[in-house]
C-alpha cells in the first residue's frame, strides 16, 4: 500500500496569504510537464528500494484488517521486491485545475502504465473556484478522479477579497453545485476562519452554507501571516486590517461544535469528515504509509529516509534525501499521531518500536496528563478538541531528548 503525490506549481496569482511553492504564471508549464513526466518514469523504483523496510500503522478500525510489512527499527521483515500497489493519487499544488483536462490525463495515463494502481484508488485533484467550469469537472470524472479537493476559502466577498483570491461567493456555490451534477459525491472543501472581516455570526453562516451542501469533508484552517507573504506585508504597512488569536480562537470553538452538531467526526487539527470519508492520501501521512512524491517541493518516504525536491521548476527536480534515526521515527510518530483523533498507541508503539519508546512515551506523558494538556484510554494518548490546538507544544514534550 502506497501513495503518489503530484505537486502543480501554478497558479493565476499569488493570493494575500499565500505561503507554498507556487508560480504566478504558466509561462514553464512546457518545461515542468516534461521534467515530470521523466521524474514519474524515473523514479518507478523508489517504493520497491531495498532500503525501504517498514510497518505502516493502520487507522484503529482496521488494524487487524491489513497486512503489514516490519519496521526497520525493530527487526525487519524482507519487503517484496514488487512495488507495492497504489491506493492514493493526489494532485496538489498550487493549482492543478489550472492544467487542461488533457494535460492531467496524460499524467494519469503515465502514471497508470508506470505504477501498480489499485482499481478502487483514491484520486484526488486540488481545484480553485476560478478554473472551475461544468465541461472541466465532466472531463475530470471522465479521467476517473473521484474525489475534489475546492478552496473555497468563504462564502462571503469580504472575506475572499481580503484573502486576494479570484472568485467571489457566488461563484464559489456555483462550483460545488456543478461538481455535484458532474457526478462527483466525495468533495471536501477549505474554509478559513479567524478573519478580522467576519465574525462569530459570519463564520456561523459559513459553515450554514457547508452543512446545506452535505458534503462529506471540510478542511478548515485558522488565518496564519507567513514570512513574506502579501498579507503579512500589507499588515506591516498599514494597509490591511491585522489578525489577532482571540478570532481564530472563538471561531475554532464554533468549528468543532457545529461539527459534532452535524455528525462530523474531527479526526485531524484540521479535518472533518462523515464517518469513513476522511482522506485516505492525507491519513497515510498520518500512518506511516510510503508515498512517492512528484514535481518541485514534493516530498517522498519510503519507511526509513524522507526525499524532497527542491522547489524550483528546472528540466530535473534535484532531490535532498536524509536518513531517518529510530529516535527521529519515534518522534514523527508522536508528532504526526497526536495532530489526529487516533493518537498514539502505546500498544504498537511497544511492538513495532520497542519498549524503550513506549516507556518513555509513557512516563514523560503523566506529567502532561496532570496538567489537562493530554488525555488517555487505555493504551492510547490522545488530545481533545480543545487541547488538540495545541498539539505542538504537547508533542515537544514527548519528544525523544537525546
Ligand atoms: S491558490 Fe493556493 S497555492 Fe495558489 S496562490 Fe492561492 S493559496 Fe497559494
Amino acid at each position: 500500500m502506497a501513495g503518489i503525490y503530484i505537486h502543480i506549481p501554478f497558479c493565476k496569482s499569488k493570493c494575500g496569504y499565500c505561503g507554498f511553492y507556487s508560480l504566478p504564471s504558466l509561462k514553464l508549464k512546457e518545461r515542468f510537464l516534461e521534467a515530470l513526466k521523466a521524474e514519474i518514469v524515473g523514479r518507478k523504483d523508489y517504493l520497491a528500494s531495498e532500503g525501504m523496510s517498514y510497518r505502516p500503522q493502520q487507522p484503529i478500525d482496521t488494524l487487524a484488517l491489513k497486512a503489514r510489512y516490519d519496521m526497520g527499527c525493530k527487526g525487519s521483515v524482507s519487503m517484496p521486491s514488487e512495488a507495492p500497489t497504489i491506493h492514493t493519487l493526489y494532485f496538489g499544488g498550487g493549482t492543478p485545475s489550472l492544467l487542461s483536462i488533457d494535460e492531467i490525463g496524460d499524467i494519469l495515463h503515465l502514471i497508470k502504465d508506470t505504477y501498480a494502481i489499485a482499481e478502487n484508488a483514491e484520486i484526488t485533484l486540488e481545484a480553485n473556484p476560478d478554473t472551475l467550469s461544468p465541461e472541466y469537472l465532466e472531463g475530470l470524472r471522465r479521467l476517473g478522479v473521484n474525489r475534489l479537493s475546492i478552496g473555497i476559502q468563504s462564502f462571503f466577498d469580504d472575506d475572499l477579497q481580503y484573502l486576494g483570491r479570484r472568485h467571489d461567493a457566488h461563484h464559489a456555490r456555483q462550483c460545488l453545485d456543478w461538481a455535484k451534477q458532474a457526478g462527483f459525491s466525495n468533495i471536501s472543501i477549505d474554509l478559513i476562519y479567524g478573519l478580522p472581516t467576519s465574525n462569530a455570526e459570519q463564520w456561523n453562516k459559513n459553515l450554514d452554507v457547508f452543512f446545506a451542501y452535505d458534503l462529506p469533508h471540510l478542511s478548515a484552517y485558522a488565518l496564519t501571516l507567513e514570512p513574506n507573504s502579501i498579507l503579512t506585508k500589507q499588515i506591516e504597512l498599514g494597509k490591511a486590517r491585522p489578525i489577532n488569536d482571540e478570532d481564530a480562537l472563538r471561531d475554532y470553538g464554533i468549528l468543532c461544535q457545529r461539527a459534532k452538531e452535524n455528525g462530523f467526526l474531527h479526526y485531524e487539527i484540521s479535518n472533518f469528515c462523515r464517518r469513513g470519508m476522511h482522506s485516505k492520501h492525507n491519513a497515510s501521512y498520518w500512518f506511516g504509509t510510503p508515498y512517492i512524491g512528484f514535481g518541485p517541493s514534493a516530498h517522498s518516504y519510503d519507511g526509513t529516509s524522507r526525499q524532497w525536491n527542491v522547489a524550483s521548476v528546472s528540466s530535473t527536480f534535484a532531490a535532498e534525501k536524509e536518513e531517518l534515526t529510530p529516535e527521529q521515527l519515534y518522534d514523527e510518530y508522536v508528532m504526526l499521531r497526536l495532530r489526529t483523533h487516533w493518537g498514539i498507541d502505546l500498544k504498537w508503539l511497544k511492538r513495532e518500536m520497542g519498549e524503550r519508546f513506549s516507556t518513555y512515551c509513557e512516563q514523560h506523558a503523566q506529567p502532561l496528563i496532570a496538567q489537562g494538556r493530554l488525555s488517555q484510554t487505555r493504551e492510547f494518548l490522545y488530545l481533545t478538541d480543545e487541547q488538540m490546538l495545541f498539539a505542538d507544544g504537547v508533542a515537544e514534550e514527548l519528544f525523544w531528548e537525546s
